[in-house]
């Protein structure tokens, strides 16, 4: 089965895990703009930032055959940064425009603040003037009263649901979103909030309509295998083959899809390690390129 991660930071991930997310079937991936594990201190920081999204970070991915494509925004925690947000905004428009820009993300609510509110709405005015989706980080304390003003912002800018991503849903919120028409996105944390056994009750529950996972790995204790692991525990109990697909594939495609930038004729179909990025290789000294047809259809 073909999987996508939708929300996963590879700047932050291994060769090995590029290497097992292949592997298991993942054929692409999108990577939010999200910060550093620690805060920037100039807006050049996020210039380099988003170039290696668009650059080196995809050429990585390609390496293993896996399609990068990402997000560009200005993310909820920087955006308390007054002074360097407003720089970071005119930066903004020179990337989301890109190949393989997918979305304007993840932005939205933190710590709730009125600069993270200010930021929020000027990056939705953004994604309106381009009719680029949306990828709503929502916030961790608060979770439900943040998550549902998200989305009652989106609907003050006019923006479309079926042009919003929301994630970070757990039990308590998935029900808002799919009533309002909003995508419903799922992050497999292990052992802790939303493990993948509580991700299958909800599938049983709720269906597979609007409904995808995403490991967000990063930094942190996280999972960049949380989307194979999750499909192969759904089906193992029981959920149909189809739906798993329109879960861990089919909506993540058809929802960031509507930024024209992401189809899957993309699908890598030749992993050839010769290649270089600005004359850089992901080989290093001695090693032996890997080159091979990878085919399209992973079963
Ligand atoms: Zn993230």
């Amino acid at each position: 089965m073909m999987m996508i991660d939708p929300h996963v930071h590879m700047t932050s991930r291994t060769t090995d895990d590029y290497q097992a997310m292949s592997d298991a079937g993942v054929v692409a991936v999108i990577e939010p703009a999200f910060w550093l594990g620690q805060p920037r201190t100039e807006a050049g920081s996020f210039k380099d930032y988003f170039s290696s999204l668009i650059g080196w970070e995809r050429f990585r991915a390609s390496q293993f055959g896996i399609r990068h494509y990402c997000t560009i925004g200005l993310n909820s925690k920087e955006a308390n940064n007054d002074a360097l947000a407003a720089q970071v905004m005119e930066l903004l428009p020179l990337f989301v425009l890109k190949e393989g820009v997918v979305g304007i993300g993840e932005i939205g609510y933190d710590d709730q603040t009125p600069a993270e509110d200010k930021y929020y709405r000027l990056q939705l005015e953004l994604a309106k003037e381009h009719n680029l989706p949306v990828q709503i980080h929502t916030p961790h304390r608060d979770k439900k009263s943040g998550t549902i003003r998200s989305m009652e912002v989106c609907l003050e800018h006019g923006i479309d649901p079926s042009m919003v991503i929301v994630d970070h849903n757990n039990e308590e919120t998935v029900r808002d979103v799919l009533d309002r028409g909003f995508w419903a996105a799922f992050t497999i944390y292990p052992s802790t909030k939303m493990g993948n056994e509580r991700m299958v009750e909800i599938v049983k529950q709720y269906g597979s309509n609007r409904i995808m996972v995403n490991s967000a790995a990063d930094w942190g204790k996280s999972d960049a295998l949380a989307v194979p692991k999750t499909a192969s525990l759904m089906l193992e109990k029981g959920i149909a083959k189809e739906d798993v697909r329109m879960v861990c594939y089919q909506n993540a495609l058809d929802s960031f899809g509507k930024s024209g930038q992401i189809k899957e004729s993309d699908w890598i179909t030749t992993i050839d390690q010769r290649e270089r990025f600005s004359g850089n290789s992901i080989l290093r000294g001695g090693q032996t390129p890997t080159v091979e047809e990878k085919g399209n259809v992973i079963q």
